[in-house]
C-alpha cells in the first residue's frame, strides 16, 4: 500500500547521511593545513587529499557517523596506510639475528640501540652490540657507558679505524648470542663516503633487518635522507626519535612514505626507557593536531574488539587456537561469568572442561599476561615452537620460573583439546546463541 511505501522511502532517506561536497572540501582543507604545518611533504599532502576526496565522496558513511567524522576516518585510514599498522615488533627468527642501524650523526642511533637492547632483554633475549663508528670521537666510550649498567657485551676498538674490519670481528665474537646489533657512523668527510660505507657494511654484516633512525625534529630534510640511505640497502624498518618535544614528526612521515618501510618504535626522551612501540593512532592524532580523532578511533576500536572476540571464537571452533585466542577467551569468559557456569548451560559440556578451567582467577590471568608479554608474536601464534631454550628465555624475560611457563603451556594444551571437542558439536542453546 502507498502509505507504507512512502513511510519506507522516508525512513530510508532519513537513514542516509548525505555527504556534502562543501563539507568534504572544507575538512580536507583543514587537514591539509595541519599536515603542512607538521612538516609533511607538500606533494604527499596533495596526493593524499586527492585520494581522501575521492573516497569521501564515493563511500557511504557508516550509520551514525557525521560527514565530518566520515572524512576524518578516511584520512586516518589513509595515513595508517602510509605509516603501517600497530604492533610490529622485531621478530627474532634466527640466531644470531643481525640488526644494522643507520642514520645521520645525531639522529639518535646509539641511544636508540641501547633502548632497543633493553627492550629485547626484557623479552629474555641476550643481545650484543658492535661499534663500527670510527668517526665520532669517543663513540665506543659512549656505548660502553650506556651498555655497562645493562650488562650487555660490547665489541669495539677505539684504535681501529676500519669499520668493516670492526664489523667482521664483532660478528665473529658474538656468534653465539641471540642477536647482534651493529652501530654505525653517521658522518664522513663526504656524504658519498658515508653511503659507500653503509653499502659495504651491509654486504659484510648481511643484516636480517636494517633499521633507519630518523630524527623526528628535522622536518623536510628527512625525506631526502631516507631516500639516500635506502639506495644503499634494503631498509626494513624505521625508528623515529625525539618525539618528546614539540616536533610532530611530519618530516619523518614523508620519509616513511618515500621508502615504504614501517615505523616500529619511537623515541620519547634521552633515557633508556623513553622508548615505545609505534602507535599509529597517537602519531596521526599528533600529526593532525587533533584530539577529536581519538574518540572516533576509540569508537571504531570498540567495534573492532567485539569483532576480535568473535574471530577467536571462530578460531576456537575450527580447532585453530593460539595463545592469543586463549587469552582473549579468558577475558571474554570473565565478562560473561565463570566459565564453568557458562559451560554447564550446554548439555554435556560441563564435564568436558579441564578441571581447573573455572578457576582462572584474575591473579592467574595477570601472571599469564606477564609471561605472554615476554613471548614473541610468533610464539603466541604458534606455541608449539616453545621448547626448552625458549622456555628459559621467557622465564628469564618475565622474571618467573620455568615451571610457570610450563604451567601456562600445559594449561593451553588441555584447553585446546577441550575446545576441539567443543567445536565438533553443533551448538544450539544459550551458548550457541551467545557465540554467534
Ligand atoms: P647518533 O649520532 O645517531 O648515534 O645519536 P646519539 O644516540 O648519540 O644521540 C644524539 C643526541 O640525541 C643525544 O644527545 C641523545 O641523548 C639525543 N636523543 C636521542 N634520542 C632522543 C629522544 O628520543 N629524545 C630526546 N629528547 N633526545 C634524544
Ligand atoms: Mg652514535
Amino acid at each position: 500500500n502507498l502509505g507504507k511505501n512512502l513511510t519506507n522511502t522516508m525512513k530510508k532517506l532519513a537513514g542516509m547521511s548525505i555527504i556534502d561536497k562543501e563539507v568534504v572540501k572544507e575538512v580536507i582543507k583543514d587537514i591539509q593545513r595541519a599536515l603542512i604545518q607538521s612538516d609533511v611533504n607538500i606533494k604527499l599532502v596533495l596526493n593524499l587529499s586527492k585520494t581522501i576526496e575521492e573516497r569521501a565522496l564515493n563511500e557511504e558513511p557508516q550509520k551514525g557517523v557525521t560527514p565530518k567524522e566520515h572524512v576524518i576516518k578516511i584520512v586516518y585510514e589513509e595515513l595508517v596506510n602510509l605509516v603501517g599498522e600497530k604492533a610490529q615488533e622485531v621478530e627474532i627468527d634466527k640466531k644470531p639475528y643481525r640488526i644494522l642501524f643507520m642514520g645521520l650523526q645525531g639522529s639518535g642511533k646509539t641511544t636508540t640501540i641501547s633502548k632497543l637492547t633493553r627492550y629485547l632483554q626484557k623479552k629474555g633475549f641476550n643481545p650484543a652490540i658492535v661499534c663500527t663508528d670510527t668517526w665520532r670521537p669517543a663513540a665506543y666510550e659512549q656505548l660502553r657507558q650506556l651498555t655497562e649498567p645493562m650488562n650487555v657485551p660490547l665489541y669495539g676498538d677505539p684504535e681501529n679505524k676500519d669499520a668493516l674490519d670492526l664489523a667482521r670481528k664483532g660478528l665473529e665474537e658474538f656468534k653465539k648470542r641471540d642477536l647482534v646489533i651493529v652501530d654505525t657512523a653517521g658522518r664522513h668527510k663526504e656524504e658519498k663516503d658515508l653511503l659507500d660505507e653503509m653499502e659495504s657494511l651491509s654486504s659484510i654484516v648481511k643484516p636480517d633487518e636494517v633499521i633507519l633512525v630518523i630524527d623526528g625534529t628535522i622536518g623536510q630534510q628527512a625525506k631526502e635522507q631516507a631516500l639516500a640511505f635506502s639506495k644503499t640497502t634494503n631498509i626494513g624498518s624505521i625508528i623515529i626519535t625525539k618525539l618528546d618535544g614539540s616536533a610532530k614528526g611530519g618530516g619523518a612521515l614523508s620519509a616513511v612514505a618515500e621508502i615504504g618501510a614501517p615505523i616500529k618504535f619511537i623515541g620519547t626522551g634521552e633515557r633508556v626507557d623513553d622508548f615505545e612501540a609505534f602507535d599509529p593512532e597517537r602519531f596521526i592524532s599528533r600529526l593532525l593536531g587533533m584530539g577529536d580523532i581519538k574518540s572516533l578511533i576509540e569508537r571504531a576500536e570498540e567495534i573492532a574488539e567485539e569483532d576480535m572476540d568473535m574471530d577467536s571464537v571462530d578460531a576456537m571452533l575450527s580447532g585453530k587456537f593460539t595463545l592469543k585466542d586463549m587469552y582473549a577467551q579468558f577475558e571474554m569468559m570473565n565478562k560473561m561469568g565463570p566459565m564453568q557456569q557458562v559451560m554447564n548451560m550446554i548439555p554435556g559440556m560441563g564435564a568436558k572442561l579441564p578441571k581447573n578451567a573455572s578457576k582462572v582467577t584474575e591473579e592467574k590471568l595477570g601472571k599469564y599476561k606477564v609471561l605472554m608479554d615476554s613471548m614473541t608474536e610468533q610464539e603466541l601464534e604458534n606455541p608449539s615452537l616453545i621448547k626448552q631454550s625458549r622456555i628459559k628465555r621467557i622465564a628469564r624475560g618475565s622474571g618467573m620460573k620455568n615451571e610457570d611457563v610450563k604451567e601456562l603451556l600445559k594449561y593451553y594444551n588441555t584447553t585446546k583439546k577441550a575446545m576441539k571437542g567443543f567445536g565438533k558439536r553443533k551448538m544450539g542453546g544459550p551458548m550457541g546463541q551467545m557465540m554467534r
